[in-house]
């Protein structure tokens, strides 16, 4: 059986990123060019619409949005759907956005919207990593 590999939907060049674009990164579509792929975008799994306000995670683990919403149980529910819908599919491996409040795997923005990087996961990513999901690093 053909593996399934769960990929971020943004870099596969659907427009679900918050700003309403995509991530397009040719390289990771052509190395996907022969395999089953599973687009996820948690954030919108999660209810949350495309375009929407930016998020980033705070100091105490809340997710807040650029006008101070808390849109934390969007990103927890999206970080279920996701594990679910690969558990379905049988997918044990993804390929993930980095710097994401969802996706990011190696480093996420800080909570201050002044486009401040730091090391950290995404929760749908850390969610991931917990149930024995391998995320592949193609960037
Ligand atoms: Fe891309 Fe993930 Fe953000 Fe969706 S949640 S737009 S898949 S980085």
């Amino acid at each position: 059986m053909k593996e399934v590999i769960a990929v971020s939907a943004c870099l596969l060049g659907y427009n679900c990123k918050y700003d309403g674009k995509n991530n397009l990164n040719p390289n990771i579509v052509e190395y996907l060019k022969d395999k089953i792929v599973l687009p996820i975008c948690p954030e919108e799994f999660g209810g949350l619409s495309t375009p929407r306000i930016p998020a980033e995670i705070q100091n105490d683990g809340r997710i807040l949005n650029q006008k101070g919403q808390d849109v934390t149980c969007c990103f927890l529910r999206g970080q279920l759907v996701t594990l679910e819908l690969m558990k379905q599919h049988h997918a044990t491996k993804v390929i993930l956005k980095d710097g994401s409040p969802s996706c990011g795997y190696s480093y996420v923005y800080d909570g201050s919207f002044t486009n401040t990087r730091l090391q950290g996961m995404g929760v749908t990513a850390k969610h991931l990593i917990q149930n024995g999901v391998t995320i592949l690093d193609l960037h």
